[in-house]
């Protein structure tokens, strides 16, 4: 078997490469996926001892040389489980037992059988308008996940009448002969009885598990952060054969705001003013999260100046009390309304006549 064929990959691939080729090929494969499937069972063996030696940099270069020079090098002999070539074993510069080579499959085999195993995590995004977030409080979302299969209560078999085992025809074991050699493997379907007492489940095809959409209400604190990631204990899949369920995790996606931006606790904004409301003092309406309240932009104001509006920022994620809120900080910048009428001209020119200092004096003040 070439190991770069097994995970459908050649000798050019990146540690990368075959990362995702096995992640892939291994779900694919899986034998919990395809309950049964004797190839797909044997395809999963070798996509898995195949990453097990290109997965490790030094095995790989191992192996890589052992291609070159075309000699069968003991890792690859014994993951060619069938054809197996016991010549080229002796000869090769790794020297195992039979029990040695073959006890990661048995064990395999085992594992299969009996273990519970622990539900995966489910994963996903939940995205949230910029008030929502700011307010929180209770939001459903809708999830597909695996749940306990509820025609065999996740065990992914049911108990029938016995009858006598197919696969060994009774005899608990499997045996075969290569050459003048007999090998002897305990039988896996009845766990070495040579008789049946359950068969897979036909609701989940003995995975134990069965996809169900449901609704989880997730309690977003105030204030939540954009990317903030939650996880929501026991709401994940099922774990196969009786384990425990995984976690649900939701990442939080915030909408930025027209108006709004964060700091921390605090929100900002710019504020426009005209230039005789920031010369002569003013009480401006300002946006805030619960609607507008009454600024006073003092007499004198200038562009650029920043006004801090207390309690109006981002709620406490622990208390509604708008003493521990952050603060809403206005940023102000002047404006000047359309002038388009004689009156309001004549009054800036005379305005100008009246304030004939230079604003731009200070650029210039180093070379005077
Ligand atoms: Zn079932
Ligand atoms: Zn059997």
């Amino acid at each position: 078997m070439d190991l770069y064929g097994a995970l459908d990959l050649d000798a050019s691939a990146t540690a990368a490469d075959i990362e995702r080729a096995y992640l892939r090929l291994a779900r694919r494969y899986h034998p919990r996926i395809n309950p049964g499937d004797r190839l797909a069972e044997e395809r999963f063996r070798q996509v898995s001892q195949a990453y097990e030696v290109l997965g490790n940099a030094e095995r790989r270069r191992e192996y890589d040389r052992s291609r070159i020079v075309n000699h069968p090098a003991t890792v690859e002999a014994t993951i060619a489980f069938e054809g197996f070539d016991f010549s080229s074993l002796a000869q090769g510069h790794e020297a195992a037992t039979f029990s040695e080579m073959f006890s990661d499959v048995f064990q395999d085999a085992a594992r299969r059988v009996t273990s519970p195993e622990r539900g995966s995590a489910l994963e996903l995004t939940m995205p949230l308008s910029f008030e929502d977030a700011m307010r929180g409080g209770h939001f459903p979302v809708s999830v597909v996940r695996q749940e306990r299969c509820p025609g065999c209560a996740g065990a992914g078999r049911v108990s029938i009448a016995p009858v006598t085992c197919p696969a060994c025809r009774g005899a608990g074991a499997t045996r075969w002969a290569r050459g003048h050699m007999v090998f002897t493997k305990p039988c896996d379907p009845c766990g070495s009885t040579g008789r049946l007492t359950f068969q897979v489940c036909r609701v989940c095809a003995g995975s134990g598990v069965q996809a169900r959409s449901e609704v989880v209400t997730l309690v977003i604190p105030p204030g939540i952060d954009d990317a903030a990631r939650m996880a929501v204990p026991g709401r994940g899949h099922a774990g196969a054969r009786g384990g425990p369920m995984g976690d649900l995790y939701v990442t939080i996606e915030v909408s930025p705001h027209p108006v709004f931006s964060r700091d921390g606790r605090d929100l900002r904004m710019v504020l426009p003013v005209a230039v005789h409301e920031a010369a002569l003092g003013a009480k401006v309406d300002v946006p805030t999260l619960t609607g507008p309240v009454k600024v006073k932009v003092p007499p004198g104001t200038g562009s650029g100046s920043k006004l801090r509006v207390r309690g109006q920022g981002i709620p406490s994620a622990h208390s509604a009390d708008p003493a521990l809120a952050g603060d809403l900080i206005v940023e102000v910048q002047i404006v000047l309304p359309p002038v388009r009428d004689e009156r309001s001209k004549e009054l800036l020119r005379e305005f100008g006549a009246l304030n004939p200092a230079d604003v731009r004096a200070h650029l210039f003040g180093a070379q005077s």
